[in-house]
């Protein structure tokens, strides 16, 4: 019997990044490119299905199932983009279905953030619960609530929308269209412009190693505590996956974030029983989740 692979596919706001993982989880032809040398004309879903298929004509295998992850709103049934603000017209298009005809194989999409909850639920050897949830602060916040083993869409599709919960006082525009969600002051865009403010004789990565004590900084990763402490006194999960680039610089000070999440949580539950994992940030974790997904909805 010839191999057989599920295909990976991770689109971020700067980078695509493919693989084709085995029955043994084991990714091979990994490979990561600028999301715009993928979708450089005007027909986004033609150039890549385009991609796609040179990718496909190189394995020495099979390929049973795609699934996508993207950074980007979706309906309900997990078929159609709602609104991706850093990939060029993707919006309203059948995506899953047009794929699917293209390669007669099994297409699914969820959120990139989705794909990154279920490889870590593995990983971190989470067992089957109630209510499992990520947070991951990357360039925004990135939300997956997983409730008995599915991951919660909503009515609409738009549920975990976390990094969109407006804060007082905050007239900062976001890439939702609203002002003042919380993304913008929790995420590693509101450090970017932070740095070019205040601290431009520092390379954004040591910034916590230079800066991490000043007040600015200590807000900043207070406000990544309320954002975590707000979805778990809605919520009150089993787990907590904390994750993301942010949390990954030097010198985070997680011992500080820990303290404020405890700080903000209601007491004396769930803040006396708080089960919180920080993940690593790692290059192909929502490609082998991609995988782990596709696997899971094909069982079903
Ligand atoms: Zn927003």
């Amino acid at each position: 019997m010839g191999k057989s692979y599920i295909v990976g596919i991770d689109i971020g706001g700067t980078n695509f990044r493919i693989g084709a993982v085995d029955k043994e989880w084991n990714t091979h032809y990994f490979r990561k490119v600028p999301v715009g040398e993928v979708f450089c004309q005007e027909d986004t879903l033609g150039a890549l299905t385009d991609f796609l298929r040179k990718y496909i004509g190189q394995l020495d295998g099979t390929v049973e199932a795609m699934a996508m992850g993207l950074p980007a709103t979706l309906n309900r049934e997990r078929t159609v983009l709602l609104q991706a603000p850093n990939i060029p017209n993707m919006e309203n298009l059948p995506i899953a279905a047009a794929l699917t005809e293209s390669f007669h194989i099994p297409v699914y999409l969820e959120k990139d953030v989705s794909m990154a909850l279920y490889y870590d639920k593995r990983k971190y050897h989470i067992p089957d619960c109630e209510v499992l949830v990520g947070c991951y602060f990357g360039t925004g916040i990135g939300n997956a609530i997983m409730i008995n083993g599915r991951i919660l869409a909503g009515r609409n599709g738009t549920a975990g929308e976390l990094g969109h919960i407006p804060v007082d006082g905050s007239s900062l525009p976001c890439g939702c269209g609203n002002v003042g969600c919380m993304e913008n002051l929790a995420g590693g865009k509101y450090l970017a412009g932070l740095r070019l403010e205040r601290y431009q004789d520092t390379y954004i990565g040591d910034i916590f190693t230079v800066h991490g004590s000043e007040d600015e900084l200590l807000l900043f990763v207070d406000r990544i505590a309320m954002a975590v402490a707000t979805e778990i006194n809605i919520l009150n999960p089993d787990y907590i996956l904390i994750g993301g680039g942010v949390p990954a610089m030097k010198d985070f000070p997680q011992s500080y974030l820990d303290e404020r999440i405890h700080f903000h949580v209601r007491k004396p539950y769930p803040e006396q029983e708080l089960r919180v994992i920080y993940t690593q940030d790692e290059e192909n974790k929502c490609v082998i989740g991609a995988a782990f997904y596709a696997a899971e909805r094909r069982r079903d």
